[in-house]
Order: C-alpha cells, then structure tokens, then sequence
C-alpha cells in the first residue's frame, strides 16, 4: 500500500507516513486505494478483536512483517483495556451503544493512542532511526492524556502536550497534570483548543525550528487524530459492531445498518466512511456535533464557514472549529483533485470559508449532519438514564440527541450503532447536572456520588487519581508556544 497527500506528494510508504504525521505540502495522508475487506470478515466465525485488528490493519501497515504487526497489536490490546471484547455492544431498546471508552484514559482516544506508539517504536527499531522522536500534541481533553499514557517510558520518544486551561474538565486537567513517566511534558495554553492546533501546525512547519533540531538530533512527530496511524486502528471497531450484529441475528447479511458518531476532528467519522469504503455496508453517518455546528452548516449547505464564536460546551473533545480530518473527505468527494482539495484549504485559511461546488456536494450523500444544544444534552442524559438504565457522558448524549431528532426527521428505522466516546465519570459535572443531582461538590466527590446514585461502577483509572502527586505546572500564553517549546527542549 503507498499512500499520498491531499495536497499531491505521492508514493509514501506507510512508515513515513506515520514518522511524518502530516505531508511536506501541508496535506494529510490518504491510502492510494481501499482494500475490499468486508467478504473476508464476513466469514469468521469467532470475533476476537484482535484477529480482527489483524486482518483489517495488514492490508495498511504493510511495512511490518506479521510477526511484528502482531506484536503491536498484542502491545495495545493485550492487556490495556478492562474488557477482552475492547469495545463492548450495549444494546436497549433497539439501540446500541458501542463503548470505545474502556481503556486507561476513559475515552476513545485510547483505541487508536495505545496502538500508534507501538507502531512508532517498531519503525523506529526497524529503522534504525537515532533521533529522538519529539510528539507534539495540541489537545481538547482527551487526546493528551490518551498520548501520554501510550508513549510513557517508550525508548527514544518523548511527548509534550498543549491543552486548553480553561477548555477540559477537572477529571481531564488532573489525568494530565499527574502523569508520570521520564519521558512526557504538559502545558496549559491561555488560549482555546484552536489556538492550541493551530500553535502546533505552525511548529510542526515551521523550517527554522526543525533544522535546530536536527542539529540536535531530534525530529518532530505528531499524535494528533491527523497521523494516518491513528485512523487506521479506527476503522477496526466500526466491523466489529457490525459482525457482532450479525452474529447476534439482529441484522441480515448486507443489511446496511447507521453509526452516529459525536464528531470533533473529523477522526472517528472518517474512519468509519473508510470502513464503508472496503465493503462494510453503512446506510447513513450521522456527523453530531455540539453548539459548534460547523459541520451542520457544513452537511447542510455545502459551506464550510469558521467566522463564528467558539463556544465552550459541556462536551470539550468536540470544542473545536477547525476539523482536521475533514480535508481527507474533501479529497474523496472532489474526485482525488489535490488542487481542488489545496485551493479549498487556502480559502480556508485566508477566507475562514470555503464553498463545494454542487457535484462535490452531491457526493456527501451517505452523511447527515445534526447538532444538539446544551439543553437537549442535559434533558437526554437524564431521559435515558431514567428510561433505559443507561448513563451516558456528555458527548455520547449529543450523539444520541441526534440520533433522536435523525429518526423524527427522516422517518429511518435502520438498526443503529452510537458511538459511546467517554465514561460518564470522565464529566461528572455535567453529567450530575442533567441528573439534576449535586452541583455544589467538587469533580471528585461528584464521582462517588454519580456512582451511588446510578449503581454504575467507577473505573479504576479514577478511584486514585484524587490522591496522586502533580508532576506538571508550566503554563504559557497562546502566542508563546514556540518559546516554551525551545525551553522545554533546550534548544
Ligand atoms: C476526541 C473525542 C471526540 C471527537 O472525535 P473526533 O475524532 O475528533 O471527531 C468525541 N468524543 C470524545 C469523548 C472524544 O474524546
């Protein structure tokens, strides 16, 4: 497999690929073609989550032998996750919840953030690369922590996060700023998400700074949602969830079934239209996003327009204008036009607006786009709770919020898959707020008392996090990035 730019560099070997996270022309990795893998799943009789990963990842990281695609696999999925089945079905009244939360940081970012460090290692070795790997993350919340416990201690690598002081939740913050590990920096950023992405691009281009490292012997690598390494373990749960319908009697053979995803980067969605496009039979993707519903806009009216307020909502992994991975998808409905794709990212950026063209847009067919406020979150959340039993974080209540206002609109009975992004602990603010429970408490005891009331069991990853040491406490200002980068690297 070789992939290429959205931009229009060509002929990448997946290992480069993942080293360089994003193209020399500013573009992001795509595969030059998508392997037909769907038939061959179809006929397993058993599915193991880590067979699975094996047989749809092999057809992409075809640099590594099996043994050591294997390994990588065993490394992420082994013994990191509470559950075997990784990412559990939980099926009520006709709807299921696919649960991506059951790894060491609680959301889904784990999936795809306990697998790429090990890809990394292994070209690394394989390589014989002696540089030492510098991971620059910007963060809404959950991708830091999610990097930080993937890489920690990893020989040769080392990991520096930027989040948002004021834009992730208490639970969020104290993951991070408690992490150990000889080998993992956090900053907060005076400045929001956006700020946070947009500081990291800019380093990650910038030329000046990365001959510096050079010359010390460092190269920059990125573990944001745009690494082609994280999209790729990605697309594994979405035939997961549909064999295991299968299996279950609950679907046909070829029926085609919804996943609602609570979108923010673009990551999660666009791996599972990839899925789509090596056979897996999707009827809709239902695109939800919080009150910052660009891509709303976006799906309804073929404009993608950032000249708006950012709003920060009780569901920060979704606080984001600018959705990186959307320019993958761009590639696809304009045809693979990489000057189509890099003329868009220009208006994008000058404009803060870029228009499709109507063919362009009429190839958005297979996705809806909907939004939910902070009302209905809260309404939902406690809805659910009260009715079906199930307590839902804040971003999973957007999907399902969606979901509800899809089925009245379109009328569509398709069986359905909502993706479950986050344990409810991870927000217990919120959550505890559409309970209407408790608001007064602080996150912590919020936790213990979110569990009494539901019967629901706190992770383990929580229970101590109150009584551990804080290891990080560098702040900088949301224009200072570089000069803190050059500080913490000694450069
Ligand atoms: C990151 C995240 C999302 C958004 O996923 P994208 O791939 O960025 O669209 C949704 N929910 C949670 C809990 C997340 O951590």
């Amino acid at each position: 497999m070789r992939y290429m730019s959205t931009r229009g560099e060509r002929n990448i070997g997946i290992s480069q690929a993942i080293l360089n996270g994003i193209a020399r022309d500013g573009g992001l990795f795509v595969p030059e073609s998508f392997p037909e893998v769907f038939s061959r799943t179809e006929k397993l009789n058993e599915i193991k989550y880590i067979d699975l990963a094996m047989i749809i990842m092999e057809n992409f990281i075809d640099e590594f032998t099996k043994e050591e695609l294997r390994e990588c696999i065993n490394g992420a999925y082994g013994s990191r996750f509470s559950t075997d089945e990784i990412v559990p079905l939980v099926e009520k009244k006709g709807m299921y919840f696919m649960e991506l939360f059951h790894g060491e940081t609680l959301a889904f970012k784990d999936v795809a953030l306990s697998i790429l460090p090990q890809f990394m290692k292994k070209i690394r070795e394989k390589n014989e690369i002696e540089d030492r790997i510098v991971i620059l993350t910007a963060t809404s919340g959950d991708t830091g922590k999610a990097a930080l416990e993937g890489f920690k201690n990893l020989e040769g690598i080392e990991v520096i996060v930027f989040y948002p002081e004021s834009g992730v939740s208490e639970i969020q913050k104290r993951q991070m700023i408690t992490q150990r590990g000889e080998n993992v920096c956090v900053v907060g950023l005076k400045g929001n998400f956006d700020h946070a992405q947009k500081g990291v691009k800019s380093l990650m281009g910038n030329e000046d700074l990365k001959r510096k490292m050079r010359e010390n012997r460092m190269v920059f690598s990125s573990a944001n949602s745009i690494n082609i390494g994280r999209l790729i373990p990605q697309i594994v749960y979405y035939f997961k969830a549909y064999l295991e319908l299968l299996r279950l009697g609950d679907i046909r053979k070829g029926e085609r079934i919804n996943f609602v995803v609570p979108t923010g980067n673009f990551g999660n969605i666009l791996a599972g239209y990839y899925a789509g496009r090596m056979g897996l039979p999707i009827n809709r993707l239902i695109c939800a996003s919080n009150d910052n519903n660009v891509l709303y806009d976006f799906f309804k009216d073929g404009i993608y327009d950032i000249r708006r307020e950012f709003k920060v909502t009780s569901s920060p992994s979704m606080d984001i204008l600018v959705s990186s991975n959307l320019e993958r998808l761009l590639f696809e409905i304009c045809s693979r036009d990489h000057n189509r794709v890099a003329e868009l990212m220009r208006r994008l950026r000058e404009d803060g607006v870029y228009k499709l063209r109507y063919e362009e847009f009429n190839n958005l067919e297979l996705f809806y786009g909907g939004y939910a406020n902070e009302v209905a979150v809260e309404k939902n959340i406690n809805r659910v709770f009260e009715d079906e039993g199930y307590l839902m974080d804040t971003h999973t209540a957007v999907a399902y919020s969606v979901y509800n206002e899809y089925m009245n609109n379109t009328g569509d009975r398709s069986k359905t898959v909502i993706l479950s992004t986050a344990s409810p602990f991870k927000f217990p603010k919120s959550v505890a707020r559409g309970l209407k429970l408790y608001e007064e408490v602080d996150d912590f005891e919020l936790v213990e008392k979110l569990a009494e009331y539901t019967g629901v069991e706190i992770p383990q990853g929580l229970r101590e996090l109150q009584n551990q040491e804080i290891r990080h406490e560098r702040s900088c200002d949301k224009d200072d990035i570089e000069e803190e980068l050059m500080k913490i690297l000694g450069l």
